[in-house]
């Protein structure tokens, strides 16, 4: 990139240089070749005055001794000339500047000398006698003024390189500077200082960092979480196992041990299939099946699922629900609900109340289960979406918990741009509220 830069750079500057000299030289060169020729007419002019009152060419050479000067008869035969033999010279009356002097009493030309480097100028004036006067002086050609400006613009070109070199070197030094201090120090990138540009660059590369070590935290965190909720069922799974392959379970015992086994197995596959469902909605790449889903249908199943769960927890199920379609993914939203009411079924009390309530209001879907359960205290209430979270560890396992159903909830809700709200005291129950826009922006899934 340096390179490049510095290329470009270097090129641009050449090219300005390049165009300024050409164009600075046809601009100079222009007004010397109107100096000589307005010098030219002046003398032309004096010459033919004199000559025109003389008559003659006598005292010719004491005027125009640094001018050739050349008289023209009207047939074009030469019969004067300072600096040549006139009889030897060939016939004048196809010039351009004689022909014109002729047409029109003045004319001029300006040819290329026999050396490269050197142009000749003429002008010519008619004189009254009807044969021409014509003068001529040699120039430098624009070429010799390009080779005697080459060798100084040569030198200019390379200091001007030089120093363009330098600047670019320095400069793009400058802009790197940043990037380079930033990947070397990712994880302070406080102290580095950079320039009001690069800022939102910076900005948006410290909070992806922050997010990529954030969630790579998580991870190692899930992990262990993982690992430690497998291994209490198993490990009670493995002794009751021992215990009758020992054979010292009565027959009594090795149902009740069998059973037990069941019972871990059962919350095994429980929390297996939570952490899946969990991780499929971590990918990008799962897709929502979006179709329109009535939320009252899909809490009145809810309901009648649950309504045996309720009778054995001495819970009643109350359902107040209004038809209320909105584009959504129908397993989950069969997750979302069931879940909210299994929590509040749960964490409810004897003789306790749930209610599930699904209203469209204006453009939303309110879903909301309400209990009159154990409730939540202030300082747990942030925490109960986080994976593995629990309030009282054995109230969850004893009912079935995983510490996972909220976060799936969260998951879910985010998903399809739904709003989670939570109200709750502790001792006289929970609210957790959750908001559709009827047509979500976001159906892809991105959060
Ligand atoms: P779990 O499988 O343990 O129920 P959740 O993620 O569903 O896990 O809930 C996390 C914790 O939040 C629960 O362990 C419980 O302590 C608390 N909680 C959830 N819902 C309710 C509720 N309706 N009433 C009281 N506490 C609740």
């Amino acid at each position: 990139m340096k390179r490049r830069i510095l290329t470009v750079f270097v090129c641009i500057l050449a090219a300005a240089i390049g165009a300024t000299a050409v164009l600075m030289t046809l601009l100079t060169y222009g007004m010397f070749e109107n100096w000589v020729m307005d010098d030219l007419r002046v003398n032309a002019r004096m010459l033919g005055a004199f000559l025109n009152q003389e008559n003659g060419e006598a005292g010719m050479e004491a005027i125009a001794d640094d001018l050739r000067v050349t008289l023209i008869r009207e047939d074009g035969t030469v019969y004067y000339d300072n600096r040549a033999n006139a009889e030897q010279m060939e016939n004048h009356g196809t010039r351009p500047e004689v022909l014109e002097a002729m047409d029109s009493g003045e004319g001029s030309d300006v040819r290329d000398s026999e050396t490269v480097d050197k142009n000749t100028f003429y002008y010519a004036i008619m004189l009254d006698d009807g044969s021409v006067l014509r003068v001529a002086q040699e120039a430098q050609s624009i070429w010799s003024i390009y080779q005697r400006a080459m060798p100084l613009s040569l030198v200019l070109l390379v200091i001007m390189m030089g120093l363009s070199v330098w600047v670019a070197s320095m400069l793009t030094r400058r802009l790197i500077a940043p990037i380079e201090q930033m990947t070397a120090h990712l994880d302070h990138m406080d102290g580095v200082t950079c320039y009001p540009e690069l800022e939102p660059f910076m900005s948006m590369i410290k909070s992806q960092h922050e997010e990529i070590l954030r969630s790579a935290d998580m991870r190692v965190e899930f992990t262990a979480n993982v690992s430690h909720e497998l291994k209490t069922p198993l490990t009670s799974i493995s002794g009751y196992a021992e215990l009758i392959e020992s054979g010292m379970a009565s027959g009594e015992q090795s149902r009740r041990f069998a059973a037990e086994i069941h019972k871990s197995s059962n919350r095994l596959l429980t929390l297996i299939n939570d952490i899946i469902r969990l991780s499929q909605m971590d990918s990008p790449a799962q897709e929502l099946t979006m179709e329109t889903v009535d939320m009252a249908q899909i809490a009145a199943n809810t309901v009648e699922q649950l309504r045996l769960n309720a009778r054995k927890s001495e819970v009643t199920l109350e359902l107040d629900a209004r038809s209320a379609p909105i584009q959504a993914d129908r397993r989950m939203m069969e997750e979302l609900v069931y879940n909210l009411c299994d929590n509040a079924i749960r964490y409810n009390v004897k003789g306790g109340s749930v209610r599930v309530v699904v209203h469209p209001v204006r453009e939303k879907v309110l879903v909301s289960v309400q209990d009159t359960g154990i409730g939540i205290s202030k300082e747990h209430q942030a925490h109960v979406f986080e994976r593995f979270f629990r309030v009282d560890k054995s109230r969850s396992k004893a009912t079935g918990g995983t510490g996972l159903g909220l976060a799936i909830v969260k998951h879910i809700a985010a998903k399809h741009g739904a709003q989670i709200q939570i109200d709750s005291e502790l001792g006289c129950g929970t609210t957790i509220s959750v908001t559709f826009e009827r047509r979500p922006q976001d159906k892809t899934g991105r959060q």
